[in-house]
């Protein structure tokens, strides 16, 4: 199996990806890689593009798998963006880029992580070489559906579709590979509902299940309109406080970077000529580090909005006594206190809340503004506060 072994449950992609590698009647240069977030879309695409390089076809062990595994081979490009889309500009250079000739392996390889980005100029101008790639050239074009692609990039691609892996999948593998215990890992294959690295950071990892519990206890809080604000802004602090666990670290490492390239603290530099030769790359930095941190955060309250889909589910469970298990089990008297304490048409209004915020977030929604909206509608299913 070899480096198929990080996907869980894609027999079938599996099964045509490495036919594809092996098989050069059945090799496509162009792939459109779907599923939904976490089932392991890139990991798929980085996995095949090792099998394409490998010498025996995807080893998993051998210097080239595990150089294209860990995303530092040279021909093996990985696109992802930290931006909310891709300009033409962007894309012009990955194309330009990709006509590389592959140095010792057959393949020069883009894997783009996010192909949903790419704005529809981009799009016109990569077209091209989506169609006609040069011979050695294969493009791995990664997106959540296939709907958020336009058509005419869905037209030139081969598309592949990866499922939701099952509970008991992403349990037993959450014990074969990281030796988690059972329960620990029934409750994070339960809690990530079929999310594999979400799954593997809550069973290896206290602070996001504590945060996951903090999350959970939000409906439970929602007494009156002053408690909504409290936990629309208590929400949005601790996505920011994630943020920045997430974006201090590259920002850090890229102004390192940066100043470096500069000579900064060499002898015989002075501080004027620094700012003039470093300001323009230095303010085009900065706009990309805030861009990111904006998309991190957003980012974090979305998944705080997902946990709360899956509190109002279990509810919705409950009332209409559904044969079907608990998300969040360990929390079963609570759910069923909420559950007798509102109807199932209440519920159905506050799950509908939900998705109407999450709408409202992947549309740039004025944060806590957004989570406070939601929080007085999961209060009070039958008042609508537009934010
Ligand atoms: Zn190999």
């Amino acid at each position: 199996m070899g480096v198929w072994d990080q996907l869980i449950g894609q027999d079938a992609v599996v099964a045509e990806l490495s036919h594809a590698a092996s098989d050069e009647s059945a090799m496509t240069h162009a792939w459109l890689i779907t599923g939904p977030p976490g089932s392991g879309r890139s990991t798929a695409a980085i996995a095949f593009a090792a099998a394409l390089q490998c010498p025996v076809g995807g080893c998993g062990t051998c210097a080239t798998c595990m150089t294209v595994l860990a995303g530092a081979h040279r021909d093996v490009e990985i696109v992802r963006s930290d931006q909310l889309s891709y300009s033409t500009e962007d894309a012009r250079e990955l194309v330009a880029r990709s006509s590389v000739v592959p140095a010792d392996v057959p393949w020069h390889v883009v894997v783009i992580e996010d192909a949903d980005r790419f704005t529809e100029s981009a799009v016109n101008v990569m077209l091209k070489a989506i169609e006609e790639p040069p011979p050695h050239l294969v493009w791995l074009l990664c997106t959540p559906s296939v709907e958020d692609v336009l058509p005419t990039i869905r037209s030139r691609t081969r598309v592949l579709h990866l499922r939701t892996p099952g509970t008991t999948e992403v349990a037993q593998a959450l014990q074969g590979r990281y030796g988690v215990d059972p329960a620990m890992a029934a409750f994070a294959a339960r809690a990530s509902q079929g999310h594999v690295g979400r799954a593997r950071a809550l069973a290896t990892d206290e602070g996001t299940r504590l945060r996951r519990q903090e999350i959970l206890r939000i409906p439970g809080s929602l007494r009156d309109l002053g408690s909504c604000f409290v936990a629309g802004e208590a929400l949005v602090a601790m996505a920011t406080e994630d943020a920045a666990s997430i974006c201090d670290p590259l920002d850090a490492a890229e102004e390192d970077a940066l100043q470096r390239t500069y000579g900064v603290g060499a002898e015989g530099v002075t501080k004027g000529r620094l700012d003039r030769l470093m300001g323009r790359e230095s303010k085009e930095l900065h706009k990309a580090q805030t861009s990111r941190r904006k998309r991190s955060l957003r980012d974090q309250v979305d998944r705080a909005f997902v946990d709360l889909l899956s509190y109002y589910r279990d509810v919705l469970v409950l009332q209409i006594k559904a044969d079907s298990a608990l998300i969040n089990d360990e929390m079963r008297p609570q759910l069923t206190q909420e559950a007798n304490a509102s109807t199932p048409t209440d519920t159905a209004r506050r799950l509908d809340a939900i998705e109407r915020g999450r709408l409202a977030l992947a549309a740039n929604g004025a944060l806590p503004l957004v989570a406070e909206s939601l929080f007085v509608e999961l209060k009070d299913p039958l008042v609508r506060v537009r934010g």
